[in-house]
């Protein structure tokens, strides 16, 4: 088994599925209609290594659709969903989602990743597929039913751990090329190694990813963030020559640049260790891109200081700028999501500038008003951020990162200003002062949310009401009501 494979492969498994209510029908039918059926796919890739999968897709060689429907029919099952532009029909069988095409044959034009399509064997099919750990099929068919079906040798492939395209890569990447960036995906997933004659060729038709829409590829790229552990992935992503086609300001991290014998840290690197230390703690896909783009703005913002070295001033709030064209680019969500990102890119270094001085309850109370709701997933990028090799600055990061998280919960716990909700309403200005809406509201506004934060007063109503009284005579108005009524 190659290193850091996650699974072990036995035959076993397929044992007793011709007998699986699903697996009977299908056979059932395949012999009524006298026509070859077969599972195939990512499902019996599964179910060999023991990996949960509730998509289950079924290749008969006819028509899918009506297949699929007579299927149901046996089974009770409903209602079928048809995809006519696609041949295929799908229905749920309990959480199982279960899906019929037509055995196919495809040619490819150049410009495209749209094929041309006929019907086929069973083999065109499976030759038509990325991996041959993809392409295994188990048989329907009396004769062979429960049989494995493996032209191309998938199954040795998954037990050493290996993606290897069934035809020439060359052929297979080049027609589609989305297939490269899942090669990448399914090592990172499985923890396999993409066999040298198929990487070879992914780094020989990288630049052909520019005919795949941004929507799959960020899916792909979605789905290695998410994996355990994302970095091995992006080192593929990088050496395949693939990342350079889609996400080129990461790749601008990398090197470590010495002037005067002092060096700074390679921030590619340290980039996976901050995002592989925040995979272990959320499972949250936003957050893993803020890791993944915390520091992106710091090659456009290295400088040199003599006498000080190498800085990065200001990268947190360029590189929370550059997060809108990253994302409208791979055209990943623009809305909450994004803002997120944004968020805690710009924030990354809040909690840790902390560490440096004096930790005032102000400043702590500054960063839970900006971080808001965000503040746990702000402290985990941070806590992930700390990477130094020199165990003496980690050490004293990690306890100066502890102070800062307990005048956290207890600032939190005495000022509630976490979900800051100003204790005094525009509209209570507008009646206290007997004004319209104007500018003056917004500046008393400020005033008492400053004074909060400051700790000038408390976070309490009977206070800001004073205060907004006090303010605006300060500011040239007179109040008309003085007592506060309530809201
Ligand atoms: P997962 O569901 O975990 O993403 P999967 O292998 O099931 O993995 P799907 O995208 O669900 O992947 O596709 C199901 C099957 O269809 C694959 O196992 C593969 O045989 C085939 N397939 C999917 N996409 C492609 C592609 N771009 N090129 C060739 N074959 C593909
Ligand atoms: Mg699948």
């Amino acid at each position: 088994m190659a290193s850091g494979q996650k699974y072990t492969v036995d035959p076993a498994r397929l044992e007793g599925v011709a007998s699986e209510p699903l697996f009977a029908a299908v056979a059932a039918e395949a012999a009524k209609q006298n026509i070859p059926a077969f599972a195939i796919g990512g499902y019996v890739r599964d179910r060999l290594i023991g990996r949960p999968c509730k998509d289950i897709d079924f290749v008969v060689e006819g028509d899918g659709i009506a297949f699929a429907q007579a299927v149901a029919e046996r089974l009770g099952s409903g209602p079928v969903h048809v995809f006519k532009n696609f041949g295929t029909a799908m229905f749920m069988h309990g959480d199982e989602q279960v899906e019929f095409v037509g055995a196919r044959k495809e040619s490819y034009s150049r410009n495209s990743r749209k094929p041309e399509v006929e019907p086929g064997t069973i083999k065109d099919d499976q030759e038509r597929r990325d991996f041959t750990i993809n392409a295994l099929a188990i048989s329907m068919n009396q004769g062979s039913l429960g049989a494995l079906v493996d032209p191309f040798g998938g199954i040795l492939d998954l037990d050493r751990g290996l993606l290897r395209t069934p035809l020439d890569p060359d052929i297979t990447f080049s027609d589609d090329p989305l297939r490269m960036l899942r090669a990448v995906r399914f090592a990172t997933q499985l923890g396999f190694t993409i066999d040298p004659a198929t990487f070879e060729a992914i780094q020989r038709n990288a630049k052909r990813l520019e005919i795949i829409s941004a929507e799959r590829i960020h899916g792909e790229f979605n789905k290695i963030i998410l994996t355990p552990k994302p970095s091995s992935g992006f080192i593929l992503l990088r050496d395949s020559g693939l990342m350079a086609e889609f996400l080129p300001e990461f790749l601008e991290l990398a090197g470590a640049e010495e002037m005067f014998g002092i060096g700074h840290k390679d921030n590619f690197y340290h980039t996976l260790q901050v995002l592989d230390n925040v995979c272990e703690k959320s499972d949250d896909l936003w957050l893993r891109w803020a890791a993944v783009l915390h520091d992106i703005a710091k090659p456009a913002t290295k400088r040199f200081v003599p006498g000080t070295g190498w800085t990065f001033y200001g990268h947190e709030d360029k590189g929370a700028r550059m997060v809108p064209k990253i994302f409208r680019r791979l055209k990943l969500p623009l809305d909450d999501q994004m803002k997120l990102v944004q968020k805690l890119v710009a924030l990354h270094l809040r909690p840790i500038a902390l560490t440096k001085e004096e930790v005032t309850d102000s400043a702590i109370r500054r960063l839970l008003f900006d971080a808001g709701d965000d503040i746990d997933a702000l402290m985990i990028l941070c806590r992930a951020d700390i990477t130094s090799k020199n165990e003496k600055k980690k050490d004293r990061y990690l306890r100066n990162y502890e102070v800062v998280m307990q005048k956290l919960k207890d600032v939190e716990e005495k000022d509630r200003v976490r979900n800051f909700q100003p204790p005094i309403t525009g509209e209570d200005i507008m009646r206290a002062f007997n004004i319209p809406p104007c500018k003056l509201i917004g500046d008393i506004k400020t005033v008492i949310k400053d004074a909060i934060l400051d700790g000038v007063i408390h976070n309490e109503r009977s206070e800001a009401w004073q205060l907004m009284l006090a303010t605006g005579r300060k500011l040239g108005v007179d109040p008309v009501v003085l007592e506060d009524k309530g809201q």
